[in-house]
């Protein structure tokens, strides 16, 4: 028996080491990796560059507090904010940490403002982590379930309904902000309409309220920008990072700018770890390996080559609802569950993902190359179809 709490249902197999978009197990098989540690290993396994800069990082300084000034957090924070138009950042370890700190964000932001019960608007199918604050403003009743009382201070909405938002703007004027994914990871790598988010923005601009946006899981190159939220013209006020930006070491980050900007004083928030010389450095050099060799290029002529693929081969096959996404983060939803495809891919070598119960995803690394997406396409597309040619 494992001594490990029971917190996750395994799959049989453990990888030993990698390259690339690829991984051995134990007994020296090797697996397509489409999912890239969910999102996180964004220049795939063993990338040599990183692991230089992570060796030279590590006989130097691994960790040493927020009691002191650290260089490489004053050059991530500068590089983050280049990239985004933001203009200042908390650095963390983790997803829910990040949204954590947005939470309280919005929070303090409201009572500074006058407004002493702050509410947020938070999206059905929404997931953003499972710490008490972020599990309550996830939309998912299995996330939650046991964990009662959740946290109060949240409304939930429909995903991709702007009219939903104006009623609760007409409604409770104790809205401070709305908090969304541009595209919903968990909840089924579910986009947003072209016009959504440039109509939220002017809400929130309205109302005086924050738009935060939780781009973990779509930020870092992804979706063939550096964030989602880029395929558009707005800013967000708040947005959250972790997943890719370490490229597998721990790192997460609150970014605020406009109206959001200066909340946070010192002792409000803080981290042990958050922002520490190794995690900078990772997070450093995956954005300058990103910018260096054009993989958010890549992630889009990929991401275009495998949707095109995937719906040549499944776009006609009654069962197959949609294939959707952007960039390297695709979701093919079947018209059933369909998490048993994890098991047939994994004997044949392929690490996917089912989300939502019926929504195949993929993430690959933005490393993955148009021989590895053909490879993809060929291993997983007989398998959807065999599958949905079976009576349920
Ligand atoms: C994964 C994820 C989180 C939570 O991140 P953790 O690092 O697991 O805490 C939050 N939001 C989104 C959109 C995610 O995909």
């Amino acid at each position: 028996m494992s001594h490990l709490m029971n917190t996750y249902a395994r799959l049989p197999v453990a990888f030993t080491h990698g390259a690339g978009a690829w991984l051995w197990d134990s007994k020296g098989k090797r697996y397509l990796d489409a999912m890239s540690g969910v999102a996180v290993n964004s220049l795939g396994h063993a990338h040599p560059q990183f692991i230089a800069a992570l060796n030279a990082q590590l006989s130097k300084l691994i960790h040493v507090s927020n009691l002191y000034q650290i260089s490489e957090q004053e050059q991530l924070a500068d590089q983050l904010c280049a990239l985004s138009s933001m203009q200042e950042v908390f650095l963390c370890n983790s997803g829910c940490e990040a949204n954590e700190a947005a939470i309280k964000l919005a929070r303090l932001y409201g009572h500074n403002n006058g407004i002493e019960m702050p509410t947020i608007i938070v999206m059905e199918k929404a997931f953003h982590g499972r710490t008490l604050a972020t599990l309550s403003a996830t939309g998912n009743r299995k996330v939650q379930a046991g964990f009662e009382p959740l946290v109060s201070g949240f409304v939930r909405v429909p995903y991709d309904d702007i009219e939903a938002i104006k009623q609760v703007a007409a409604h409770n004027p104790n809205v401070v902000a709305v908090l969304v994914e541009p595209i919903q990871g968990e909840g089924g790598i579910r986009t947003l309409d072209k016009h959504y988010l440039a109509q939220l923005r002017k809400i929130c601009d309205q109302y005086n309220w924050l738009l935060m946006l939780d781009e973990i899981q779509t930020g870092i190159g992804r979706t063939g920008k550096w964030f989602a939220h880029q395929h558009t013209e707005i800013l967000p006020d708040v947005m959250t990072l972790a997943k890719g930006l370490g490229s597998g070491v721990p790192i997460g980050a609150c970014l605020a700018a406009g109206k959001a900007t200066g909340t946070f004083k010192p002792g409000n928030h803080g981290s042990t770890f958050g922002g520490n010389p190794l995690a900078c450095v990772a997070a450093l050099n995956t954005l300058n390996i990103i910018e260096h060799d054009h993989l958010m290029q890549n992630a889009l002529t990929i991401g275009n080559f495998l949707q095109q693929g995937l719906r040549a081969r499944l776009g006609n096959i009654p069962g197959v609802v949609e294939i959707r996404g952007a960039g390297l983060m695709i979701g093919i939803e079947l018209n059933k569950p369909c998490t048993e495809l994890v098991k047939l891919a994994l004997a044949q070598g392929l690490l996917i993902n089912v989300t939502n119960d019926n929504v195949v995803r993929l993430l690959p690394a933005l490393i993955f190359s148009k021989t590895e997406a053909q490879q993809l396409i060929d291993i997983l597309c007989p398998l959807i179809s065999e599958f949905l040619s079976q009576p349920a």
